[in-house]
């Protein structure tokens, strides 16, 4: 069955969006600081990081690239502890190998602070 209902139209009404708990300068998309998440926990595949926070792979990339604004600040500090989210399809952390749905790997974040 093919679906002719094909999200190709882009939403000029935004996505929802995620703020820096610490940071007022920080507000991107909430699909970018997922983004992010993910990458911090050592993913390197653009097309795992894509599909898992439901960006294109393009987009991933530019996330990743970016030397100005609020998503290089973000990638620079990193994802303030205690924020997750959700995701699309279960990676694999690359650090423990858990099978995770949430980023960052809680596994590895409670290691962290404990
Ligand atoms: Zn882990």
């Amino acid at each position: 069955m093919k679906a002719d209902a094909k999200p190709t139209r882009r939403r000029s009404r935004r996505g929802s969006s995620w703020r820096h708990p610490n940071d007022a300068q920080v507000r991107v998309p909430r699909k970018t600081a997922a983004a992010i998440a993910v990458m911090e926990m050592g993913v390197t595949d653009y097309r795992v990081i894509a599909e898992a926070v439901g960006l294109e792979v393009d987009e991933v990339k530019q996330i990743d690239l970016a030397t100005e604004g609020p998503v290089r600040r973000l990638g620079v500090q990193g994802i303030p502890a205690g924020e997750f989210f959700n995701l699309r399809t279960t990676i694999c952390c690359p650090k423990c190998g858990a099978k995770v749905t949430i980023a960052p790997c809680v596994a590895c974040s409670s290691r962290k602070t404990a």
